[in-house]
């Protein structure tokens, strides 16, 4: 039942019409129960967010990544965590969506930024840190300067700073994409295509795009030893990238059998829970 009065009514079809705005416009949506409990939801977490920002309260957890030839900590991920008091953390998996739709991920993502940079003085001298960019840091927000100061205000060497983008940026592939990659690289970061297989996966990427490195997504590791297409796709992605010369790191390593056949396979670097988990700094 959509409403037994005229004002459930109009409340189930005001939720209903959010859900089609947020599909991008142009479209409709019917009530379904269930709607109105993910808008208020929505809602609490976009306000948890804004609660966040305003009294410093994001954290930024750090997963170690290895390299494999020489099984030495080569570097971490930044994954940003939102702690809800007796609830324990809000996944980035849920609030990452909700803070672009609602316009605060340019200020979270400026954040994001400067405390990973701040933390690279507390890492292991030459310890490298990867740090994930939302799209709309690219379209929305001008991301070359606030890498170039937040470099600056620190004093980081931005050679130990990767920024991780994923497929779905370059779905707006344009020259002025090409050119603010290409300023990012001038500053000396290195740019890392995230989750690669996952998405659109267009190999005209790989060349217009100077990458330093790709990361092969979760889902390819998993099902290692699994299925043999997966095994088929991570060794032509490792020696697509090493032909390329990018480097390559898989993430998502669970297992002593899926290390093992990523360090056969010449894989250059690995994360994972099974190496660690993403932990305070
Ligand atoms: P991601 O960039 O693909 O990050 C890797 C995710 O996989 C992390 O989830 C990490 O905790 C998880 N993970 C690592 N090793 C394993 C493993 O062995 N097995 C499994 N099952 N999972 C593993 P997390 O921290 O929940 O982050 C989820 C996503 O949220 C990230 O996916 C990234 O897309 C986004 N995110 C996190 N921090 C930020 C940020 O600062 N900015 C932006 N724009 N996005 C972020
Ligand atoms: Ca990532
Ligand atoms: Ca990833």
């Amino acid at each position: 039942v959509d409403g037994l009065t005229a004002s459930s009514l109009m409340k189930s079809a005001d939720v209903a019409l959010y859900f089609a705005k947020a599909e991008g416009r142009a479209c409709s949506r019917r009530f379904m129960p269930g709607m109105d409990d993910k808008l208020r939801r929505r809602r609490e977490v976009e306000q948890k967010l804004r609660v966040a920002l305003a009294e410093g309260r994001f954290e930024l957890y750090f997963q170690p990544q290895f390299d494999l030839a020489s099984d030495a900590l080569e570097g971490a991920e930044a994954l940003l965590r939102l702690p809800d008091g007796p609830n324990g953390m809000i996944s980035p998996a849920e609030f990452i969506p909700i803070a672009e739709e609602a316009g605060l991920i340019l200020d979270i993502g400026n954040w994001v930024i400067a405390e990973g940079c701040r933390s690279l003085e507390l890492l292991p001298p030459g310890m490298k840190l990867a740090i994930n960019l939302s799209p709309l840091q690219f379209e929305k927000g001008d991301i070359v300067a606030t890498v170039a100061a937040a470099l600056k205000d620190t004093g980081a060497d931005p050679s130990r700073l990767e920024l991780e983008v994923t497929e779905s940026l370059l779905l707006n592939d344009s020259f002025k994409l090409q050119a603010t990659i290409g300023a990012l690289k001038a500053l000396g970061t290195s740019i890392v295509l995230d989750d690669f297989g996952a998405g659109y996966s267009s190999l005209s990427y790989l060349w217009r795009y100077p990458f330093d490195k790709i990361k092969i997504d979760r889902s390819f590791v998993m099902n290692l030893g699994r299925n043999p297409q997966s095994a088929a796709i991570v060794r032509a992605v490792i020696d697509l990238g090493h032909g390329l010369e990018m480097s390559i790191v898989a993430e998502g390593v669970e297992t002593q059998e899926q290390l093992n056949f990523l360090s056969e396979e010449g894989c250059d670097a690995v994360q994972g829970y099974f190496l660690g988990k993403p932990l305070p700094i």
